[in-house]
């Protein structure tokens, strides 16, 4: 076993972190690494959200790199604008950017005027989402005019959008015929810019090109959890891997520091992030295999195994300290 020396020396700082205010959403992408949907409605209270923002840039030496996101973070206006305001009157910066899949963005004034006051509250950029997933639910005019009308307020360098290609070229999906709806998905996963996690992990997945389970042997997810700077904190305080949506290193229910030390203590007593972080979702399947898993012929992405692995772990009732938040498994829905 790994001395906890050792494993705080892997453990890197977090200095780029997410506070995902809500995971509702007027969307329901396939894309959703998440599990985001007009259902859902857990939300991170402003004062949580600042006091994890304290917690963030405290534990990291040279500051956290803050992003807001969901779900959708516009979707609550006035929680959004607070906590943006109340960061800049404590002294915390790091606001590097806010999301947005931009279908509040109808009306050019309204979009200024609230791009102003984010400016105002030291926002760094607006990103916005634009693809043939999140264009079944938001036209892309909305992108479009948010991305102009932000330009004009912030300038071209502090707006991101995902994707410029698709902003340009792309179409409503909304309507389409089904089997064409799947046509246009496939086409664009071949693109690679997909997580198969949560929804991700269903039908785009199974639209994408696959591999044996074999294929991902060998891979393990030490750089992804322990080496990540990058963490997502969801509205109940679970804390996440930048890019694994419902694996919990840490709570963050005292304070940051506290999540991070209590990890590197207790993670070679944790047996799912022992597994992952040893060998990978190749190295989870084998004691899953005893709870009855049986993997598919193929998968899109050692990601979309891992997804596999843990969503029938998390089903079954096993490791809840580790598997989680419900939502991102899709329990709400079951
Ligand atoms: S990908 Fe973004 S816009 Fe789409 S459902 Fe998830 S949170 Fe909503
Ligand atoms: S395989 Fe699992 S643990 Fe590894 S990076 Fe992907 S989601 Fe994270």
């Amino acid at each position: 076993m790994q001395d906890v020396k050792d494993i705080s020396n892997r453990l890197n700082h977090w200095s780029f972190a997410g506070l995902l205010m809500t995971n509702w959403c007027n969307a329901r992408c396939e894309s959703c690494y998440l599990n985001c949907g007009p259902e859902l409605a857990d939300r991170m209270p402003v004062e949580k959200a600042l006091e994890y923002w304290q917690g963030l840039a405290e534990a990291s030496p040279g500051g956290c790199r803050i992003h807001i996101t969901g779900g959708e973070p516009f979707g609550d206006w006035p929680a959004l604008i607070e906590l943006c305001r109340k960061a800049k009157a404590m002294g915390l910066d790091g606001l590097e950017k806010v999301e947005t899949n931009a279908f509040w963005a109808t009306d050019r004034d309204l979009v200024k005027s609230r791009i102003s006051e984010l400016a105002e509250a030291e926002m760094g950029k607006l990103v916005i989402s634009a693809d043939p997933y999140h264009q079944r639910f938001v036209p892309v005019a909305n992108c479009r005019l948010a991305a102009q009308a932000a330009t004009e307020v912030l300038g071209p360098q502090r707006v991101q959008v995902r994707w410029r290609d698709w902003l340009a070229d792309g179409f409503d999906t909304a309507g389409l015929p089904e089997d064409e709806l799947h046509r246009v998905y496939a086409e664009y996963a071949l693109k690679g810019r997909d997580r198969y996690n949560g929804r991700a992990a269903g039908l785009l997945a199974k639209l994408s090109p696959g591999r044996p389970s074999e294929h991902f042997s060998g891979m393990n997810c030490s750089d992804q959890i322990l080496g990540s700077k990058h963490v997502h904190i969801c509205p109940g305080g679970e804390i996440m891997p930048g890019v694994c949506a419902g694996i919990m290193i840490a709570r963050a229910d005292a304070t940051i520091e506290s999540a991070r030390r209590r990890l590197a203590e207790d993670r070679p007593a944790r047996p799912v992030l022992s597994a992952l972080i040893g060998g990978g979702p190749a190295a989870l399947a084998k004691p899953a295999a005893n709870y009855g898993f049986k993997p598919q012929a193929v998968y899109a992405s050692k990601c979309h195994l891992c997804r596999d692995i843990r969503s029938h772990l998390f089903m079954a009732g096993l490791f809840p300290d580790e598997l989680g938040p419900a939502w991102v498994y899709g329990k709400h829905l079951k």
